[in-house]
């Protein structure tokens, strides 16, 4: 192996996008968020709650649904 300097060389200069650096968005950015913020409205959602405690159908229901539903196909 050469006998190499570990340090490299190619570090970008910190001196680069001087314009950027002035302000953390630009006006740009400001509108994209806009557009992001109007196309990603916030949802309510209405969540079925079992007796129980639980998210509507419980394992309880859902197993007592299957029995029904078997036992309806039977007939
Ligand atoms: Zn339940």
């Amino acid at each position: 192996m050469p006998d190499r300097p570990d340090e490299c060389p190619a570090d970008p200069p910190a001196q680069a996008l001087p314009e950027q650096r002035h302000r953390l968005v630009s006006d740009q950015d400001v509108e994209d968020a806009d557009d992001v913020l109007f196309a990603h409205p916030p949802r309510v959602v209405r969540r079925w709650l079992c007796e129980c405690g639980v998210d509507y159908p419980c394992a309880d229901v859902r197993f007592a649904l299957l029995v029904k539903s078997s036992a309806e196909a039977g007939e």
